[in-house]
């Protein structure tokens, strides 16, 4: 099997203080974050920023001090969200693709998200898919359901997305699939030969999903967008703290885990020629 690679989730776009005193909100706490999560073991950080009272922001600003601050650091690969909040607009949406990172989110379908709409419409996926290519970002592709990996591959037969692709399976959404070993499967089966994917299961499915994440041979999503708790009734105190565990996970398991150089192989992505949130 391929080395694992682990992506840290620390923000997200819902998680707040009246959740978990833990969540990190500001740049230096994001930042500070994903560094520990590299230092446990993380190859990609996937950022959400908040405005000054912890809102959803897409400010490129904020994006960008998160980003500086990171990569003074270490070389774990961006991955920003292009999806911020169910009332974040297209255009703003779009923006991200501004600031150049290696990565970012491509939500490949709309659907009831929890008591909201996640819109994610055709033409809007095409810009989005056009964007990315145009600035050589690596799309994650994220699949609520089936119907999802399809409408991604309906965009790549235009010429927008190329393979290999890269899949984020996220299962246990109110509104998505439910997370299933069954479920699970019939995602993986569903993706052409040759892709990469990783799993996420929302809240207390997060681990399990991990788990057989690791042996099916995909990779794997932690952090507190995904789940505050750690275990039942004990909140996460750091990001790391997942990424500590699944390192331990996949040790038992007889996986061993990937730089984000590695990742960068792992994933087929292209060396960036000039970049603000790509490889320093
Ligand atoms: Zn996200």
């Amino acid at each position: 099997m391929e080395k694992l690679i682990i992506t840290v989730a620390p923000t997200g776009a819902q998680t707040t203080r009246e959740h978990t005193p833990y969540v990190p909100l500001t740049p230096k706490e994001i930042a500070d974050s994903i560094y520990e999560s590299w230092k446990a073991g993380a190859a990609i950080g996937h950022v959400h920023v908040r405005d000054i009272m912890g809102e959803n922001t897409m400010d490129l600003k904020v994006y960008q001090e998160v980003i500086d601050r990171v990569q003074e650091k270490c070389d774990i690969i961006l991955n920003l969200t292009t999806a911020g909040g169910l009332e974040t607009t297209e255009e703003e949406r779009l923006r991200v693709c501004e600031l150049n990172p290696e990565m970012a989110t491509f939500d490949a379908g709309s659907m009831n998200f929890g008591e909201g709409v996640f819109y994610n419409t055709p033409s809007f996926l095409e810009k989005l898919a056009e964007e990315t290519q145009k600035r050589n970002i690596k799309p994650e592709i994220e699949a609520f359901d089936v119907g999802m990996i399809h409408n991604a591959l309906r965009i790549a037969k235009k010429g927008l997305i190329e393979e290999p692709f890269h899949f984020q399976f996220v299962l246990g959404i109110a509104g998505g699939m439910p997370a299933t070993p069954k479920n699970l499967m019939h995602m993986v089966e569903s993706i052409p030969d040759g892709s990469t994917w990783s799993a996420i299961g929302a809240s207390k499915h997060q681990l399990t999903i991990n788990t057989m994440s690791i042996l099916l041979g995909g990779h794997v999503r932690v952090g507190m967008e995904d789940s505050i708790y750690f275990r039942k009734g004990e909140l996460a105190q750091t990001n790391a703290q997942f990424v500590t565990r699944i390192v331990e996970l996949a040790d038992t398991l007889g996986r061993e885990v990937a730089t984000p150089e590695e990742a960068r192989q792992i994933l087929s992505m292209q060396p960036k020629s000039e970049s603000i949130g790509g490889r320093t």
